[in-house]
């Protein structure tokens, strides 16, 4: 049974990626958060943002922007 769980467990956190979103977003590489291209604060970010896309950005534990929401 325990297996099986921690089968669940290692899907749940794979299935996001497998299903990742390949939209481009900007990554903020200081903080960790991306933004969508349009976002205020991605325009704002131009020394510590890269770009790259929303699934590699989750991929590396990136979290969306409040704002724009990714
Ligand atoms: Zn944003």
């Amino acid at each position: 049974m325990k297996k099986i769980l921690c089968l669940l467990v290692v899907l749940s956190f794979a299935l996001p990626v497998w299903a990742g979103d390949n939209s481009s977003v900007v990554m903020n590489v200081k903080t960790y958060i991306y933004h969508d291209p349009n976002c205020r604060w991605a325009k704002k970010c131009t020394k510590n943002c890269v770009k790259t896309t929303k699934q590699k950005a989750q991929a590396q534990g990136a979290r969306a922007c409040k704002v724009c929401g990714g």
